[in-house]
């Protein structure tokens, strides 16, 4: 008896969105269904190198194209891993991936946004059926296990029927029944068309019954005439055609591949709907033995940017057998971003995951991986550096990681970092070596500014001193600058040096000695001030100071030279990591206005009441200037108003 269920609502979700969505291209469908067939089958396969029971003695692996065009039906019919009951409940029942579940949401928000081909990202696979038939019936077995076959049946509306079956071969039967106006999907020269543009290089036979026509000859090869001087019909006979060349193109030498071919195999690869930014192909002998088809991609793919999703990496191959596509050995972290395949010759096909841990095979591979990319991107810096500029916006992030993690790479992924800059136009990055060939004679260290993003980088008090110097500052916006940068402790001898920590000090041994003078005054002139500040504010700040950064602004916040810095205080906090408090040091410039005004203040009457009002509203300006939010905004806004009021008496 067949017991009816109801999808979860995130499949409801996916559904319709498929079959509401997905129209421009409906005949992807075939490319998702065989995809999973061809899975299945290297499933099937790389158990049956441990167990050969799974091959119930038949070795051969097959994807067959079935079509019954009476019943409007065409089934794909694979002799793959096949599925438990269960396990058509957790694949096809649910959306595993929590991720995917996140993006669903997402998606429902923004769907007019959407190209519809990204949703082939999602692992919506199977469902793309959905999009050219009004019921699908599945019958699957588990491979070596053959007392129980399982058939699932939806019309892909909300609910789907189970049923224990019995099933004689191993794998899984999808049967499409298409609707009235798709009928075109029954056609051979349609589906020939359709598996040659997706599925040719589908390393499993997809076979198909066509017609085939004999022209009737002789004993000697010609063709026999009837009594009109016509050729008799041709002898019909229904024979199995392979549709696909199998040709594993990763293993093909490199002239013979057009830039289609490539581009289609990383769509396969990638579910992406681009095609790919750079594609690197090579191959290595000697030491090691391994083909590579290794892929940049235009934009991040989804599966980078939800957290707890592990992208996928690069697909391993042994021999041309698929192995597994979650082999974090293959590929740092920090080039995560890659899609492809690696082909190796050197490890044994049964290897398995405990193996793999250990082989050094791969460990050279991934080197040969890790420096075959870095030189890559170094030439397009070099020789397209707009393209490089491209690629970096997509996944500079992601590249600086490594100099957290690659120390074996510092020096060239430092060469591949951009930044933006106080000297540069809006929009234009530079690299550090860039940097250094800009730099002034009296310019020791290589400044840089952490922020939350360019305007707030560009109007801090910060860079006043820098800037009348014509010293270049860099700026860094990107989260993970706070937690890469510091580990670049020099570069080309230069130090790396945070401008919002510490004591700034700019000048050349004769400035310094031509100022000292005009230093001690100002000290002596503000040391009241200084005081009183200090004492004033002594909850909210660790220390008043006259600053050596400030020449229009009146006062900035800045952190000692051992402390987290402001931005990525914000950062733990958005990442609910305990911050343990620290005061700022504010800085005050005594060539300023309104400090010479407070100074007159003081002198006349050191206990004025205006004197503690002023000294916190110039620290909540100093904070509203370093974009950190300030304890009392009624109470500022209420102090400004009574200010404003005063001066226009
Ligand atoms: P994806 O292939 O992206 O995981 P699908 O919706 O296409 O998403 O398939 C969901 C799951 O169902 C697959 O991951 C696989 O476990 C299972 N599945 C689909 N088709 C087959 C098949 N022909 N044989 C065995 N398992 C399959």
């Amino acid at each position: 008896m067949a017991e009816q269920h109801e999808f979860k609502t995130e499949v409801k979700q996916m559904l319709d969105l498929v079959i509401h969505s997905l129209y421009s291209n409906k005949e992807i469908f075939l490319r998702e269904i065989i995809s999973n067939a061809s899975d299945a089958i290297d499933r099937a396969r790389f158990e049956s190198l441990k167990d050969p029971s799974v091959l119930e003695d038949s070795p051969e692996w097959k994807i067959k194209l079935i079509v019954d065009k009476d019943a409007k039906t065409l089934t794909v019919r694979d002799n793959g891993i096949g599925m438990t009951a269960a396990e058509v409940e957790k694949n096809i029942g649910t959306v595993a991936n929590s991720g995917t579940k996140h993006f669903l949401e997402n998606l429902k928000a923004n769907k007019e946004e959407l190209p519809p081909e990204l949703i082939g990202q999602f692992g919506v696979g199977f469902y793309s059926a959905f999009m050219v038939a009004d019921e699908v019936t599945l019958i699957t077995r588990r491979a070596g296990d053959k007392s129980q076959g399982v058939k699932w049946i939806s019309k892909g509306d909300g609910f789907y029927t189970l049923e224990n079956v019995t099933k004689e071969t191993r794998g899984t039967d999808v049967i499409i029944h298409l609707k009235d106006d798709e009928t075109e999907f029954l056609e051979e020269w349609r589906l020939r068309n359709i598996v040659k543009k997706y599925s040719d290089f589908v390393e499993h036979p997809i076979a198909m019954d066509v017609e085939h026509q004999e022209p009737v000859k002789d004993a000697d090869g010609k063709e026999v005439k009837d009594a009109d001087g016509k050729p008799v019909p041709p002898v019909v006979s229904i024979v199995e055609e392979t549709l696909n060349s199998q040709k594993a193109i990763w293993l093909r030498a490199k002239n013979d591949i057009k830039k289609e071919e490539y581009d289609e195999f990383y769509r396969h690869l990638s579910h992406d709907y681009q095609e790919p930014f750079e594609t690197i192909h090579w191959s290595v002998e000697g030491q090691a033995e391994f083909k590579a088809l290794v892929y940049i991609p235009q934009k991040p793919m989804w599966d980078m940017l939800v957290q707890e999703n592990r992208p996928k990496g690069l697909q391993l191959y042994v021999h041309r057998v698929f192995i597994t596509d979650t082999c974090e050995q293959l590929l740092p972290r920090y080039l995560r971003f890659l899609r492809g395949v690696v082909d190796s010759a050197d490890l044994p096909l049964n290897v398995s995951r405990e193996m793999l841990q250990e082989a050094r095979a791969l460990t050279i591979i991934r080197k040969n991986i890790t420096k075959k990319v870095l030189d890559t991107l170094a030439d397009m810096l070099k020789n397209a550096p707009e393209r490089y500029d491209a690629f970096y916006t997509s996944f500079g992030a992601v590249l600086k990681e490594g100099l957290r993690e690659d120390f074996e790479n510092t020096e060239k992924i430092q060469n591949l970092m951009m930044f933006h800059s106080t000297t540069l136009e809006d929009g234009k990055r530079t690299t550090l070596a860039d940097y250094v060939t800009r730099m002034p004679e009296t310019q020791k260290e290589i400044y840089y500014l952490t922020a939350e993003d360019l305007v707030n980088a560009k109007n801090s008090p910060q860079l006043e001193a820098f800037q009348k110097k014509g010293f270049e500052v860099l700026f860094l916006t990107d989260p993970v600058d706070e937690f890469v940068i510091p580990s670049i402790e020099s570069y080309k001898d230069k130090p790396l040096r945070d401008i919002s920590k510490g004591d700034v000090d700019l000048d050349t041994e004769e400035e310094k000695k031509a100022k000292a003078d005009e230093r001690k005054a100002a000290e002596e002139t503000n040391s009241a001030l200084v005081a009183k500040l200090q004492e004033l504010l002594k909850e909210k700040v660790s220390q008043v100071k006259l600053s050596n950064r400030l020449t229009d602004s009146a006062c900035c916040l800045v952190d000692a030279e051992w402390a987290m810095s402001q931005q990525m205080q914000r950062m733990m906090k958005a990442l609910k990591q305990e911050v343990p408090e620290t005061k700022q040091i504010l800085e005050i410039n005594p060539a300023h206005p309104l400090i010479a005004a407070l100074r007159d203040v003081l002198a006349k009457d050191a206990e004025s009441p205006k004197l503690a009002d002023y000294a916190k509203m110039l620290f909540d300006s100093a904070r509203l200037m370093a974009n950190l939010p300030i304890d009392d905004p009624r109470d500022f806004a209420k102090q400004i108003a009574s200010l404003m009021a005063d001066s226009l008496k």
